[in-house]
């Protein structure tokens, strides 16, 4: 059965279509009941974000916490930060978009209206953490001040280009006919394959790129983010990881991948193995949350197969006395 956790995901889903409202359990923690209000298909320009953007706290928000297994209530793996009025991504996996769209109005943050998101690094090329790249790079891209920028390891721009020649007919379709278009280079993207190092400065944010053990997945990196209100850590996939414990030390945040200690012995041998070499278990994130004692330790992209959800949780919380959440989509930090 599932948890007893928000569900936004699915009830959004069959409200969108009009101006309406809808309510929502809002957390397990109290089961309070609260209500929004949700747009339709508005169209949303902006030259430079506003006064309030920019003078608003960092935020951070999952847009989805899922893997490559389907499921109804996680989109594939991307979490957003929000920092003086734009939306950094770091993975997009399938669904993400959409959940930009909620968030968007949910937390009434304007650059996760996708059109207006600027930048997505990718931890590494899994579809997982890829499948929203076409969705991200060419929604209304008519209307996209300047075509979105990616960043991710050896192969981003050989995908980059795919998703050009995917979407070709569609542009000349726009570009050829009686359609007004704002911007006619909006669905170029520029890609760049990134090293270990600073990717991106800009005023006091600083995004940087480390390597991870994504098994013989590579290269595969995780993400380090500071601003001048939050540090967080971003593990993307990976085994139990040396770097990015150093780079951890002490954040406010750190997202990290997770197996279930018990949902690994459901798998074969041969996952079993695959897994162990890939991806961490409760038992060595826990570990490492000890050497590396995050503020919060947020736990996303969870492995379960067919273990009870929040079993991961006391696995982790067994031999971790640190604050630890498992995440769900939609979850933004800090709250309010
Ligand atoms: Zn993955
Ligand atoms: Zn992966």
């Amino acid at each position: 059965m599932k948890s007893s956790r928000f569900r936004p995901f699915a009830l959004i889903s069959v409200s969108l279509g009009a101006l309406l409202s809808a309510e929502y359990s809002a957390g397990q923690a109290t089961d309070a009941e609260f209500a929004i209000t949700l747009p339709s298909a508005r169209v949303e320009l902006r030259d430079a974000p506003s006064e309030s953007e920019l003078l608003a706290p960092t935020r951070v928000v999952v847009l989805g916490t899922g893997t490559p297994i389907p499921d109804a209530f996680r989109a594939g793996s991307s979490i957003a930060v929000i920092h003086k009025g734009e939306s950094y991504l770091f993975d997009a996996g399938a669904g993400a978009v959409r959940n930009a769209v909620v968030a968007r109005y949910k937390y009434d943050i304007p650059s996760l209206y996708p059109s207006l998101i600027c930048c997505v690094f990718f931890s590494h090329l899994h579809s997982d953490h890829t499948m929203d790249f076409s969705e991200l790079a060419h929604t209304m891209w008519w209307r996209r001040n300047a075509g979105l920028r990616a960043w991710g390891p050896e192969g981003i721009e050989r995908i980059a280009s795919g998703l050009l020649e995917m979407n070709s007919v569609d542009i000349e379709l726009r570009t050829g006919g009686l359609q007004p278009v704002q911007n006619p280079d909006g669905f170029r993207v520029t890609a760049q394959t990134i090293e270990p190092g600073i990717l991106l400065e800009k005023d006091d944010l600083v995004i940087e790129a480390f390597a991870v053990d994504h098994g013989d997945i590579h290269p595969a990196f995780g993400f380090k983010v500071t601003t001048d209100d939050v540090s967080l850590v971003i593990s993307g996939d990976t085994a139990y990881s040396e770097t990015l414990v150093e780079k951890a030390q002490g954040v406010d945040l750190l997202f990290h991948e997770v197996i279930s200690q018990q949902g690994l012995l459901q798998n074969s041998p041969g996952f079993q193995r695959y897994h162990n070499a890939a991806h961490t278990t409760s038992e060595e994130l826990a570990r490492l949350a000890n050497i590396a004692r995050p503020g919060l330790l947020v736990l996303y992209h969870g492995l379960y197969y067919g273990t009870e959800e929040e079993m991961v949780l006391d696995e982790v919380s067994a031999i971790y006395d640190g604050d630890v959440i498992l995440a769900d989509d939609l979850d933004v930090f800090p709250e309010r």
